[in-house]
C-alpha cells in the first residue's frame, strides 16, 4: 500500500478534531456501519480503557488505496526539539485556520519550524459557514504569516482548500458546492495523495528515530517514530544507541503497534517509511536511534561535549 505522512497545525478550538473524524468517516478506515462515536485527537478515554493511551496522538485513514498517517503537533513552542522530531516524521503538513479568527500567534512557532525543515503545507481555511468568516483576508494573513517566517517562492505558493469541517467537506472555493452529493473531504484527500511526497526510504538494515515516548500499563516503555530504513518484526533483535553514538542497550521487540484508523493494532511486519510504536524496550528514549545491532552511526549524531568557546 502506498503511504503518505503528514502533520496537522491548528490553534486550539480551529477545528482540528473535528477535521479528523470527518477524514476517518469518509475514509476506509470503517466500516459503514461503524460510528466514529470517538473525539478523536483529543480522547483518550476509550483507550485508557483498553489499556492503551493514544500519547502519540496520530491516526489514520486509507483513501484510494493510501495510507495517510496523520500525525498530532503540539500546539505550542516547546524546550526538547519535540515538535521538530515530529515534523521530521512527515513529508506534508495540513496548516487548519479558523476563517473568521485568521492565523494565531501560537501556531507561529510550529508553522515556522514546518517551513524551515522545508515542509510546502496545504492551508485549509475552516468554519467558512460561520457568519463572520473573511476567507479571503485570512489567505491574505496566512500569505503574510509565512513570508514573515521566510518562507520559500514554493512554499508561499500554497494550495488552499476552503470548508467546514463540522458540514464535511473542503472545496476549492469558499462557498459550499450546491450538491449535497458534491460536499465530501475528497478534495483535501486528493490534495494530499497529490501535494505530499511518499516517505524517502533509505537502503540499509532497520533504523527508527525515537521520537514520542510513552509509558503503558500492559506493554511498558512504548516507543514511537519513523521507520527510516530495513523492516522490523515482533521479537527481533534490536540496539538502541544515543546520540553520541553510545549504546543504551540491546534488546528484542515485543510488539510493533501501527496505526489504524483512532485504534492502534499489533502487526507482523512493519516497513521503511511508516510511522508505527514499539514496544519491549527498557531504556531507549526520544531522539535515540532504534536498530539493527549491526548499525553504527545514530540517525541524529551530536557528540556528547561541545566544543568550549575560548575567550582569549
Ligand atoms: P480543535 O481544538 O482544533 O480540535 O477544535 P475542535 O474540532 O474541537 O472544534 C472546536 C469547535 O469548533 C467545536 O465546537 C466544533 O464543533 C467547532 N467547529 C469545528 N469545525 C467547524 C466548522 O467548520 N464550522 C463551525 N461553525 N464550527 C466548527
Amino acid at each position: 500500500m502506498q503511504l503518505r505522512n503528514i502533520a496537522i497545525i491548528a490553534h486550539v478550538d480551529h477545528g482540528k478534531t473535528t477535521l479528523v473524524d470527518r477524514l476517518l468517516q469518509q475514509s476506509g478506515a470503517f466500516r459503514e456501519n461503524q460510528r466514529v462515536a470517538e473525539r478523536v485527537m483529543d480522547s483518550n478515554d476509550l483507550e485508557r480503557e483498553r489499556g492503551i493511551t493514544i500519547l502519540a496522538k496520530a491516526t489514520s485513514v486509507v483513501w484510494k488505496d493510501t495510507r495517510i498517517n496523520i500525525v498530532d503537533t503540539p500546539g505550542h513552542a516547546d524546550f526538547g526539539g519535540e515538535v521538530e522530531r515530529i515534523l521530521n516524521m512527515v513529508d506534508g503538513a495540513i496548516v487548519l485556520v479558523d476563517a473568521a479568527e485568521g492565523p494565531m500567534p501560537q501556531t507561529k512557532f510550529v508553522v515556522g519550524k514546518a517551513l524551515k525543515i522545508g515542509l510546502r503545507p496545504i492551508v485549509a481555511i475552516n468554519k467558512v459557514d460561520k457568519p463572520d468568516a473573511r476567507p479571503d483576508e485570512v489567505v491574505n494573513e496566512v500569505f503574510d504569516l509565512f513570508a514573515a517566517l521566510d518562507a520559500t517562492d514554493e512554499q508561499l505558493d500554497f494550495p488552499i482548500l476552503y470548508g467546514s469541517a463540522k458540514e464535511g467537506w473542503m472545496a476549492t472555493s469558499p462557498v459550499a458546492p450546491a450538491a449535497q452529493s458534491d460536499r465530501s473531504m475528497a478534495p483535501l484527500f486528493d490534495l494530499v495523495l497529490s501535494h505530499v511526497a511518499p516517505p524517502a526510504v533509505e537502503d540499509g538494515p532497520f533504523r527508527l528515530l525515537g521520537t514520542i515516548l510513552e509509558a503503558n500499563p500492559y506493554l511498558g516503555r512504548i516507543i514511537t517514530g519513523r521507520i527510516t530504513s530495513g523492516t522490523l518484526r515482533p521479537n527481533q533483535a534490536i540496539k538502541v544507541l544515543a546520540r553520541d553514538g553510545s549504546l543504551v542497550e540491546h534488546g528484542r521487540v515485543s510488539r510493533i503497534l501501527a496505526f489504524r484508523g483512532i485504534e492502534r493494532t499489533a502487526i507482523d511486519l512493519a516497513e521503511a517509511g511508516d510511522i508505527v510504536a514499539i514496544a519491549g524496550l527498557s531504556r531507549g528514549t526520544v531522539a535515540d536511534t532504534f536498530c539493527d545491532p549491526a548499525v553504527e552511526t545514530p540517525l541524529i549524531a551530536q557528540p556528547i561535549d561541545p566544543p568550549t568557546v575560548s575567550m582569549t
